[in-house]
């Protein structure tokens, strides 16, 4: 059993709206994530009808109070002052085993005040990716929205064709986004924003409430893991795709799965998603875009800071500049790491820059090219097999000569520092298997036709990331030319 809160109801109105949910017509389970039940402090597992039941909507779990989550929104730049959950639905907080709250939501749960010319519903496809690549992200230590559970529910959904619908349960630390604050900033509701603030700090930033200024600090305390977690993301080749102020979490969480993908060949300016024709969220414009978002935060912040004086104003900009800081001292951190260096070392930048030319210029898959490097500095540190590794790094490239120039100053850089650890953290950022795009579309046409199986299989080898079994390498490997999948759909 879930012990619901609902803190988030002692904020003024209209932060959010009660709301039912509209039942589904037959709801089966497809997933459900036992180890996450049991942290949020489920001791016994209900039957598969009754976590039906529960997690599409029809009957609620004890304790749940439904509500609707407004906000507004820059999506691609343009501000939307009205968005809102127009499809899913809080049922409450729990507090887990750690002591840390957790919203529990559902999504395409039905209409919400919030909908406008939306149906309230998700498509089975877009579920399952969700399920997939948050469960991945948090796999690998990345901070991210995780998956309790996914419903079929018999019903089918009208997107680009009939497709059966789904609704996913999501965990978040919190569901408050950039745009939750935008929502109260353009209604000039200054107490609701006032709330808002307050209960961020108190919910996720404790320290910020001993600050001098504590609006400031919350700035910067945001801007910080914005900075980390995107520094987190492009180490592994993630592009989320929609990175709108909606879509941006105030806890620093990874949110939204959309039309998001990870890189397979290596390329700076890489874009899937369908919808984004001006390549605003491109691969290397992550950063960027994530510190505009976090200027669109800091001027909803302004009425609050402004009582903190204007000193306090002024100070703004220079932490947001902080961004650029934080970001590269992350990034230099991570890279580090992957080449299988000290984290101080001055290699790290340089070689990184070098080989992410070489992934380019050689059309090189970028997590394939990491995982043979690892096996590569594993095979020179015992002394054996270290030519075969060598030979099975340089098949990846088109440009053998570019890349074995590369290598000879990365054995350089690498000899200094070959202790254990190095090699296990090496290891560690560099996952061997990936939630592919090719094997996610695998597993969402196999269950378009009924057949759930594969989508188990994938869960199963992405939240076992470093697993070298065979069945891991088979679906660790790039996809083929024939294979690709090189558009992602929002599939709203
Ligand atoms: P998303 O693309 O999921 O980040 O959603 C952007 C906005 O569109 C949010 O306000 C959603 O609630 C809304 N939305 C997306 N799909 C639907 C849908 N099928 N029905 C109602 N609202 C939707
Ligand atoms: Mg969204």
């Amino acid at each position: 059993m879930l012990t619901f809160e609902h803190q988030f109801a002692t904020l003024p109105e209209p932060l959010w709206v009660a709301c039912q949910p509209t039942p589904v017509a037959q709801p089966s389970l497809i997933a459900f994530n036992d180890a996450l039940a049991a942290q949020l402090g489920m001791q016994t597992r209900p039957d598969d009808a009754t976590l039906a039941q529960w997690f599409s909507g029809n009957q609620l779990p004890p304790g749940a109070e439904p509500k609707a989550l407004g906000y507004a929104g820059h999506q691609f730049g343009n501000f939307v002052p009205q968005l809102g959950d127009g499809r899913a639905l809080l049922l409450g907080e729990v507090v887990d085993q750690q002591g840390i709250r957790r919203d529990v939501q559902l999504k395409g749960s039905g209409r919400t005040p919030f909908s406008r010319g939306g149906d309230g519903r998700s498509p089975l496809g877009r579920v399952l990716r969700e399920y997939l690549v948050s469960e991945f992200m948090a796999a690998v230590g990345v901070p991210t929205t995780r998956a309790l559970a996914a419903v079929a529910t018999g019903e089918r959904v009208v997107r680009q064709m009939a497709e059966p619908g789904a609704v996913p349960t999501r965990v978040a630390s919190s569901h408050i986004r950039v745009g939750t604050f935008q929502f109260a900033a353009v209604r000039r509701d200054e107490s609701a924003l006032k709330a808002l603030a307050d209960h961020v700090i108190t919910r996720h930033y404790p320290e910020a409430a001993n600050a001098e200024d504590p609006y400031l600090a919350l700035l910067e305390a945001v801007t910080a893991r914005q900075a980390a977690l995107v520094a987190r993301w492009m180490s592994l080749g993630f592009i989320h795709g929609v990175m709108n102020t909606d879509n941006c979490s105030i806890a620093g969480e990874t949110i939204d799965y959309g039309p998001c993908a990870f890189m397979e060949q290596f390329d700076p300016q890489k874009v899937y998603s369908s919808i984004d024709q001006g390549r605003r969220y491109a691969f290397n414009n992550q950063p960027g875009i994530a510190q505009w978002n976090l200027a669109r935060f800091a001027e909803t912040l302004l009425p609050l800071m402004r009582e903190e004086g204007d000193a306090v104003v002024e100070q703004a900009p220079e932490v947001l500049r902080g961004f650029t800081q934080r970001f590269s001292a992350e990034q230099r951190r991570l890279h580090a790491n992957k080449l299988g260096l000290a984290p101080e070392s001055d290699h790290a930048a340089p070689l990184m820059e070098a080989l992410e030319i070489q992934m380019h210029q050689g059309r090189m898959d970028m997590t394939a090219t990491f995982d043979a490097l690892t096996h590569y500095a594993q095979a020179l540190r015992k002394n054996s097999s270290a030519h075969s590794q060598k030979e099975a790094l340089l098949a990846l490239t088109t440009q053998p000569d570019g890349l074995t120039a590369w290598l000879a100053e990365w054995e350089n850089a690498q000899q200094a520092s070959q202790q254990r650890e190095r090699l296990e953290a090496m290891r560690r950022a560099n996952p061997v298997v990936i939630p592919r795009n090719h094997r996610i579309q695998e597993v969402i046409d196999a269950a378009v036709e009924g057949d759930v199986e594969p989508f188990h299989t994938l869960l199963a080898a992405v939240t076992q990331p470093f697993d070298e079994s065979e069945e891991a390498r088979r679906l660790a490997a790039p996809a083929t030319e024939s294979e690709q999948v090189l558009r992602t759909f929002c599939g709203t």
